[in-house]
């Protein structure tokens, strides 16, 4: 039997929907949650990813600023503008969107970021906080992957999960997040001796990779949870242009229990995490300035 599908555009409207009203009872009470995005250079993908973002804001009735800079930017402009939004009490999260241009010191960007502020969860101390158990900006990719475990109410407890990719903002928190759940969890990533071993015992797979179609249905176990955080653009055949994930989603489907789509799975679920931080930082704001 093909697998359920895990609808990452079903979910996110209706959390999308809560936090519209969670940012009208704000605003009515004089703080508009507003985030602040910094889009460096012309990527076209970085620039889709921040109109998108923009647009889920104005969706939302969530204020969002957007500040653009050249390629060649100086590294001290985008650091002025980061003190100039960390300063202002009306902006309440703030998003540098990466990757940056090369002659950039990302984590130095990322580390001026006030933690408070800082909604993409990609700070060294919201990671530490997030390592600890303890209150933090959780990275929206994994945490909107958590909502979808969460929707099918899949069990956690005791799951042997298996994540493809370490990276910090995909792979690393996914694990911890996993862990926290009760799951039992293996990373894997390109040093990884027979990789299928692993994902044919997993009852939760998760791939972050950045590798097209690199899952196949003979990696999974039957019955198992897949959870597609690939977004490719295929380069070749006739499909060239698409959007496709880092699973084989025909072959995947046939085999797992539950699977996410790519598009209209992980991804806007990102977005929709994104937007939820943004609401929680306001919320604590409006706390911290009634004492
Ligand atoms: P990175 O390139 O930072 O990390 C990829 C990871 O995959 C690395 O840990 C790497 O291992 C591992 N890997 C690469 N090749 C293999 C292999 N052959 N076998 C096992 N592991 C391998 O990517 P990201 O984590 O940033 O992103 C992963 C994917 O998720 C991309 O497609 C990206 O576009 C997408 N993405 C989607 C988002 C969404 O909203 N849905 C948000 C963010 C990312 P090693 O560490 O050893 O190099």
């Amino acid at each position: 039997m093909p697998a359920r599908i895990i609808d990452g555009n079903a979910l996110s409207a209706k959390l999308r929907g809560e936090l519209a009203t969670k940012a009208a009872a704000l605003t009515a009470q004089g703080t508009q949650p507003c985030l602040a995005v910094i889009l460096v250079g012309g990527d076209p993908a970085s620039a889709v990813y921040v109109r998108n973002k923009v647009a889920g804001c104005e969706k939302a009735g969530i204020k969002s600023l957007k500040f653009e800079y050249p390629q060649d930017a100086a590294p001290a402009d985008v650091l002025g503008k980061i003190a100039e939004l960390n300063a202002d009490p009306s902006v309440h999260g703030i998003l540098v969107q990466l990757p940056l241009p090369k002659h950039f010191d990302e984590k130095a960007v990322l580390e001026a970021i006030k933690v408070e502020k800082d909604v993409d969860g990609f700070h060294a101390e919201n990671v530490g906080r997030l390592s600890q158990g303890q209150e933090a900006f959780i990275p929206c990719t994994p945490n909107g992957v958590m909502e979808m475990l969460k929707s099918i109410e899949a069990p956690l407890r005791g799951a042997e999960a298996v994540v493809i990719g370490r990276s910090n903002i995909v792979g690393k928190p996914m694990a911890m997040l996993l862990t926290a759940a009760g799951a039992t969890v293996t990373v894997c990533h390109s040093g990884t001796r027979d990789l299928n071993f692993h994902t044919r015992r997993a009852d939760i797979l998760v791939a972050a990779i950045g590798k097209p179609k690199f899952v196949t249905g003979d990696m999974v176990k039957p019955g198992a949870i897949v959870i597609d955080v690939g977004i490719n653009r295929l380069q070749d055949g006739p499909d060239a242009g698409k959007l496709c994930g880092d699973v084989d989603f025909d072959s995947a489907k046939e085999v797992a229990g539950a699977i996410t789509p790519v598009p209209g799975g992980v991804g806007p679920m990102t977005i929709t995490m994104l937007l939820v931080n943004t609401v929680v930082s306001a919320e604590r704001a409006l706390a911290k300035s009634r004492g």
